[in-house]
């Protein structure tokens, strides 16, 4: 297969104004798969430039049309899911039926919001005085900045790119330097589509926070969203701060899993594998810390530890294996450290506990005596490490579940009324009962705490790129 490794300017794949690459790895053997452009600063302000000079074409345009482009670029992936799936695996390392899940989920976000791009909402009402009618227009907020992470590197870009030109922005799209593949490849689906020239731009700019920060602050960018790490966020916010910029977050996250004495253990185990296992446990949405109330603990750990010593562990292309490559050696070796200080405060390994040789891949590793509060507890894991707590009191588990700065996600397993209870508790964004899954296009996406601000997907994910404008008339 040939990659598209270039930047995406004004309509044009053009290497960086440097002539630099840099090399994109295959995590499953280390192999150089292809050298990626850099951009440079003026690679970067050539692309502000041109979504700038597309925004006023693409606002007017009919929101049929741009619905109808999102639709043709949602049934191009459906057409070439094989295709898009290799790609995802080879520069991010996980599994085959997790690349082809992401595909999936990834392509919904361009049928959903070429649905929501023909029902953008205004108002329009008498004011209570009676002098005036008030009507309240919905535009798009201008060009926007999104800013993309290697660990789901199609979904998260279209999650972006789909609501923001749904609404009219015009785009640059930042991918991870990990993953900047997968996103060249779904901007060239729409520049096939027919996407005008301008409208989407794609960028991978060394250094990245200088040349972020230039680009933000362009006064012709209104708009940053980011999916990435809290620590990122931050730096990211203060950057928007300086230019009164609007800023979506998806940061981190430390979903607490909790099992209620009342659960069914079939339901219980499906859905913590999931919740623990799928993308290789490289979600921000991953159960990282297990709470097993002690009446149903053995049990748990039992079944659990039959089914993921049933798991095979290998490279992406091989089909038959159920969990990849980590993303890179450094991350590998994140995993391998964080597995490792929490044997040393007291964690018991069961099973698992070792990198490979050869590849990102850390064996699939469950430990359990872990204490609430220590390490493995505070830290997003990021990769297939299961890390059991022991609980006796519900009141307590909902207070260690809470005890944490982020609040993206939580699962619950337990007789419903009494996980829905619990769930109204948590300090979450979301919060998944009885089941090991929650994204939905249709649904919205986002956390509470230091886990972001604002929400993607649903009918909500189109408001944060548009801006309302109040247009007061006389009542007469
Ligand atoms: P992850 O843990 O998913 O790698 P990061 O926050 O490090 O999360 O990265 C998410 C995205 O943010 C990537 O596209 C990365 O290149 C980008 N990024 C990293 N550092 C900065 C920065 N200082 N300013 C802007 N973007 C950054």
């Amino acid at each position: 297969m040939t990659y598209l490794a270039d930047l995406f300017i004004d309509g044009v794949w053009r290497p960086g104004s440097g002539g630099e690459r840099f090399d994109v790895v295959d995590p499953a053997d280390l192999s150089v798969i292809t050298r990626f452009a850099v951009a440079t600063e003026a690679d970067c302000m050539a692309a502000v430039d041109a979504a700038a000079a597309a925004q006023e074409g693409w606002a007017a345009t009919a929101p049929r049309e741009r619905g109808e482009l999102l639709r043709a670029a949602y049934d191009v992936l459906t057409a070439e899911v094989d295709q898009f799936a290799e790609i995802i695996v080879r520069e991010n390392g996980k599994s085959w039926v997790d690349a082809v899940g992401e595909a999936n989920y990834a392509k919904e976000f361009f049928r959903w919001f070429a649905e929501e791009a023909v029902r953008i909402p205004g108002e329009y009402r008498l004011s209570p005085a009676g002098d005036k009618r008030i009507v309240v227009d919905r535009q798009p907020i201008g060009v926007a900045l999104l800013i993309t992470p290697w660990n789901f590197p199609a979904a998260m870009a279209t999650r972006k790119l789909a609501p923001a030109l749904a609404a009219g922005c015009t785009t640059i799209l930042k991918p991870a330097r990990e993953t900047p593949l997968t996103a060249a490849y779904m901007v060239e689906v729409l520049r096939r589509v027919g996407v005008p020239d301008g409208v989407v731009n794609l960028v991978t700019p060394v250094p990245t926070g200088p040349l972020v920060a230039k680009m933000i602050d362009r006064p012709e960018v209104r708009k940053l969203s980011f999916t990435g790490s809290t620590e990122v966020g931050r730096d990211l916010l203060h950057a928007c701060a300086d230019s009164v910029v609007s800023a979506s977050m998806e940061l981190g996250g430390n979903a607490p899993l909790i099992v209620l004495p009342s659960a069914d253990m079939d339901v219980t185990i499906e859905g913590t594998l999931t919740a623990k296992m799928r993308n290789g446990g490289a979600a921000c949405t991953a159960a990282n810390r297990i709470y097993v109330h002690s009446s149903r603990h053995d049990e748990f750990v039992g079944r659990l530890a039959t089914e993921l010593a049933a798991l095979s562990v290998g490279p992406g292309l091989d089909r038959s294996r159920q969990v990849g490559a980590l993303v890179s050696t450094a991350e590998r070796d994140k995993v391998a450290a964080i597995v490792d200080t929490a044997v040393a405060e007291g964690a018991t390994l069961v099973q698992g506990g070792k990198s490979s040789e050869l590849g990102a891949f850390y064996d699939v590793t469950l430990l359990t005596d872990v204490r609430h509060g220590s390490s493995v507890n505070t830290v997003e894991i990021f990769g297939p490490v299961v890390a059991v707590v022991r609980y006796d009191d519900v009141d307590e588990v909902v207070r260690m579940a809470n005890d944490t700065i982020y609040g993206l996600m939580a699962y619950v397993f337990g007789e419903e009324r009494e996980a829905v209870a619990v769930a109204r508790r948590l300090e979450a964004g979301m919060v998944a009962v009885n089941r090991g899954v929650v994204s939905d296009p249709a649904a919205p996406f986002g956390g509470v705490k230091q886990s972001g601000l604002g929400r993607e997907g649903s009918s909500d994910g189109i408001l944060e790129f548009l801006e309302e404008k109040y247009i007061a008339l006389s009542a007469g």
